[in-house]
């Protein structure tokens, strides 16, 4: 066994291909670092990323389809690397991402009490695109303010909101598909 000893971020593609294509060989190879890598490493041009994106799902598909769940940020911007997305577009894929989540939990027979550091994002806004997704605690979407970074009476909403949320969540839930 070997190791990489160095970051993938730090890497040209031929090194890529190299690592991705003997993988089993390297102590030190991270799924989920090598496509994290892919939105870090600045020596590569943007096409070269999407070769190697598509030659690591070539080997790692069911590893990646399991990001949206473990890490969906990433999964999102792996998926439209050097894609702009409209807002529009953004809330249509979180749509999809949580129905593959669903799916994801549902195949693996993981029960959600089971799955301790992972919960709902639920920020009290009724409108939140992100409203539902399983998200990793003190992830990226755990971050409430994200949702209100330009609200100032963003905590009397939150307030608001989760007095009333409860009631008009699970109207939401029945009737989204
Ligand atoms: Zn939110």
């Amino acid at each position: 066994m070997m190791k990489i000893g160095k970051p993938f971020n730090e890497l040209q593609k031929e090194a890529y291909f190299h690592f991705i294509e003997n993988h089993k060989q390297y102590t030190d190879f991270n799924i989920l670092g090598l496509y994290r890598s892919l939105l870090e490493n600045e020596n590569l041009p943007l096409e070269e990323k999407l070769e190697i994106r598509d030659f690591a799902n070539r080997l790692f598909q069911k590893t990646f389809d399991f990001l949206q769940l473990k890490d969906p940020l990433t999964y999102m911007k792996v998926v439209h690397l050097g894609m702009e997305l409209t807002k529009q577009e953004e809330s249509a894929f979180w749509e999809i991402i949580k129905k593959n989540q669903e799916k994801i939990l549902k195949d693996k027979k993981i029960k959600h009490r089971n799955f301790g550091t992972y919960s709902r994002h639920n920020c009290g806004y009724d409108h939140c695109p992100y409203n539902g997704l399983m998200v990793r605690q003190g992830s990226y979407f755990k971050e409430t303010s994200i949702c209100f970074r330009s609200d100032e009476k963003r905590d009397e909403k939150i307030k608001k909101a989760k007095r009333h949320s409860k009631t008009k969540r699970e109207w939401k839930r029945r009737s989204r598909f």
